[in-house]
């Protein structure tokens, strides 16, 4: 189950975080990987640990956020690799700040990595796997995606955009089911990455958010990435279009 030999993955904000456990794990189930992020250094150490495990992987720097970085990272996808079979859309920035100080070059700068970089990710990548008439594509959102019974003070330009990208995950899945192109979205709720360093600086604001989850404890990077590779895999085959939310019973409790 879950094998991934010779299947081609790139993983976007890899080079830390959710995003280089999803490149471990992907790489381990035999994926040839693409390491992409702002910083090409970090991507390489990730690179070198696939490699001394026996696996396959290219450091390819590429801020999501700029059409011609993103062009460049699948044409070095497809240069060195031949195709691309799995997108894990998974970059992002969390900036907080109360909304009534919210700048617009803030809410750019969020809508524009969390955003419009899935998109542009989304459909170049979508392209070349319509070539091959199959792909799976990841967006990773948030339980702070909206609709789900709780708000988050501090991060409206971040809920903003993860909402709109289960939205598009929706819309993006009709169209590219035609094309044997499945996307799905994974919602996290709180996870241990540097992301959530702020919090868990505030002793206070941590205990607060470990009392509403019915888990006690944030989830461990490598959780979610085993639900990825389960998305990514055959053992998914008729799912597209969907939400799943991981997230120790966060939206539950
Ligand atoms: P992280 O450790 O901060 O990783 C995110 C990575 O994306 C960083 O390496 C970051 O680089 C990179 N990045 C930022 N802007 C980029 C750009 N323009 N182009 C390419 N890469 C860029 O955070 P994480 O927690 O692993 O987050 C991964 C994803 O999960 C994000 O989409 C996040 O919103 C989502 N998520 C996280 C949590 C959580 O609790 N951690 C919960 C729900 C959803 P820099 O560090 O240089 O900015």
């Amino acid at each position: 189950m879950f094998e991934l030999k010779d299947k081609v993955a790139i993983i976007t904000g890899a080079r830390q975080g959710m995003g280089k456990s999803h490149a471990l794990v992907l790489a381990k189930a035999g994926a040839k990987v693409v390491v992409s992020d702002i910083s090409k250094e970090d991507c390489k150490v990730v690179v070198g640990e696939i490699k001394k495990e026996g696996g396959q992987a290219l450091a390819v720097k590429c801020d999501v956020s700029k059409k011609e970085e993103v062009d460049e990272m699948v044409k070095k996808t497809i240069e060195k690799f031949g195709k691309i079979d799995i997108l894990v859309n998974n970059a992002g920035i969390c900036q907080f700040k109360p909304f009534l100080e919210l700048t617009e070059e803030d809410w750019d700068r969020t809508l524009d990595i969390n955003l419009k970089g899935y998109f542009l990710c989304t459909q170049a990548v979508a392209k070349e796997m319509a070539k091959q008439k199959a792909g799976v594509i990841i967006n990773i959102a948030s339980v702070a995606m909206g609709q789900q019974g709780i708000g988050f003070p501090n991060i409206v330009h971040y809920c903003a955009s993860k909402g709109g990208i289960a939205a598009m995950t929706e819309a993006s899945a009709v169209e590219l089911a035609p094309y044997n192109i499945r996307v799905n979205t994974i919602a996290p709720g709180m996870i241990e990455t540097p992301m959530i360093d702020p919090v868990r600086k505030d002793p206070k604001t941590m205990e607060a958010m470990l009392a509403r989850l019915p888990m006690r404890r944030v989830g461990k990077p490598e959780e979610v990435s085993n639900l990825v590779l389960f998305l990514v895999s055959g053992e998914s085959s008729y799912m597209t279009g969907s939400t799943v939310v991981i997230d120790g019973g966060w939206l539950a409790g």
